[in-house]
């Protein structure tokens, strides 16, 4: 009897709207040879794919080939979804059509109208609906992620040591989701790591490395030091949270075990803007002493920058960034993004609740690049900024100062890696479209077709379907609107109301987390 053939898709829309992949982005989503390996490898025949990696998928015979099509991404690729549904429905009619991910817990309700199976459960809930479709016995005895079937770096590899977050920032999917943080068994982990075979890096996607009780994480330490001297890996590199800096030996345990660095969520340098966003672990130590430590034990610190426009000015968030260009002893941030109020996040509720967001906003404006809300500042000069934001919001001179005194601050502490991703941080932030060259892209010595503010944004290539649909499946190409021409929840999300705005969706969720944090 032939194998089933399943073809697992991650979808993902282009932030900046160029249509286009990111194969030299960090870090690469390893969902699909995830949920690959909870299958069987002799008892189905897959298939992977990856939108973030490649751009667009057009692959027309990949879909008529494949029995089943399991689709997964972020938040924005709800639209995404759709489209290739349509796609896979016209040229394979008996095609059945899984999806996963947050938005399948978001919107359930909505989902089921577009999908055959809408998957709200997690990685391992794939072996039920291949099972479900094809009959049983299709679970692999020891799951174990398929990097093989992915082109990847053979720098850098991925795993987890967890999943889900023991903390609850108004904004996060996370918190939206609210599930229990959960630590993987070390033998798992040690598989992971053992599949990749030997990588320059080896980075840790977890949601947070340091999450749960002292003891697994000094066990996990442990296990890293024992693959580093085993040479399984030339480093390693994690997602922690803040907390992490509070303890000194915390970065040296990490250290001994071959750590290159760390990415963390510092999200702004300003008490009241972390407050705001709940990130109670961020206010323990202040940022710029943990990225300084951090640095000064030879580890390198990445980070991401949020403003948020509806509590903060242009002229309070400009400000911010012209005290981290000016200050060689920390990192430049490797991103600068808009807050989105994500769909079903208490900072969602609330902005919903306070009448903030603009009219006719859909998903896709959410894209962190887009004013989805109304500004303190006047629109238009919110609208200025989030140009300038897209092409480069710190002077390259600027830049280049920072860089030059960073390496002669670190360049003897930090490792090869370390040091060539810190700096790298310069050239992100002098050209953060680098690679917009997609389809719907900015062309070099042209103006773009952006707007920047979501109810006017153009929806892009992606929305026009690259072959005939009959009618039945044209909505798919439809955009997904979140908001209605007053601001108020869309219609077409009211079935889904109860999941969209939870109980912790109105107000910010209790702190929890393991690690007792006593704030100053
Ligand atoms: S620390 Fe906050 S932002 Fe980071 S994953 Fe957890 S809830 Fe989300």
């Amino acid at each position: 009897m032939p194998q089933p053939r399943i073809l697992i898709l991650n979808c993902y829309s282009d932030n900046h709207r160029s249509a286009r992949g990111n194969p030299w982005i960090m870090p690469q989503s390893i969902a699909p040879a995830v949920l690959a390996g909870m299958l069987d490898p002799a008892h189905v025949d897959i298939r992977l794919a990856c939108e973030f990696r490649n751009g667009p998928f057009e692959d027309f015979s990949a879909l008529q080939w494949a029995d089943l099509l399991v689709l997964t991404g972020l938040n924005p690729a709800f639209d995404r979804m759709k489209q290739v549904t349509a796609y896979a429905r016209v040229v394979n009619p008996g095609i059945v059509v899984a999806m996963g991910g947050p938005l399948a817990r978001m919107l359930p309700n909505l989902s089921r109208r577009y999908f055959d199976y809408v998957c709200s459960g997690d990685v391992e809930q794939i072996v039920s609906v291949v099972d479900a479709v094809f009959g049983p016995g299709h679970a692999a005895e020891v799951p174990i992620p398929r990097h093989d079937l992915l082109p990847g770096s053979r720098i850098i590899g991925y795993a987890e040591t967890s999943r889900n977050c023991n903390f609850r920032c108004s904004f996060c999917a996370m918190t939206a989701e609210d599930r229990q943080f959960m630590a993987y068994d070390l033998d798992d982990v040690r598989r992971q790591i053992e599949a990749l075979g030997h990588r320059e890096c080896v980075m840790f996607l977890d949601q947070n490395f340091f999450a749960g009780p002292r003891a697994h994480f000094r066990a996990r330490m442990a296990l890293m030091k024992e693959l580093f001297e085993q040479r399984k890996f030339g480093g390693w590199a994690a997602l922690v949270t803040g907390d992490f800096f509070t303890r000194a030996d915390n970065v040296l345990l990490a250290r001994e075990s071959g750590c290159i660095g760390f990415f963390s969520g510092v999200e702004s340098f300003s008490r009241a803007q972390v407050a705001a966003f709940n990130k109670k672990q961020n206010l323990v130590l202040p940022q710029e002493q943990a990225i300084r430590s951090c640095l000064e034990a030879g580890l390198v610190f990445h980070y991401g920058l949020l403003f948020d426009l509806v509590d903060q000015t242009i002229d309070e968030v400009l400000a911010e960034t012209e005290l981290i260009v000016a200050n060689p002893c920390i990192t430049l941030p490797s991103f600068i993004s808009f807050t989105i109020p994500m769909l079903g996040t208490p900072l969602f509720g609330s902005r919903l609740r306070e009448g903030l967001f603009l009219p006719n906003v859909k998903l896709r404006d959410m894209d962190g690049r887009s004013l989805v809300c109304h500004p303190v500042d006047p629109i238009a000069k919110a609208i200025a900024f989030a140009a300038l934001m897209d092409k480069g919001l710190i002077a390259k001179r600027k830049l280049a100062v920072h860089a030059w005194q960073f390496f002669r601050r670190y360049g003897a502490t930090l490792s090869r890696w370390g040091l060539l991703s810190g700096l790298g941080n310069a050239w992100t932030m002098g050209y953060p479209r680098f690679g917009s060259n997609g389809r719907d892209g900015i062309r070099p010595g042209r103006e773009g077709c952006r707007t920047y503010l979501a109810s006017s944004e153009p929806l892009g290539s992606l929305y026009r379907p690259r072959i005939r649909i009959p009618e039945r499946y044209r909505g798919h190409f439809e955009p997904l609107y979140v908001t209605d021409a007053d601001g108020e929840l869309h219609d077409g999300l009211i079935g889904d109301a109860a999941s969209l705005l939870h109980p912790n969706s109105g107000e910010v969720a209790p702190f929890a987390n393991y690690n007792a944090i006593a704030i100053p």
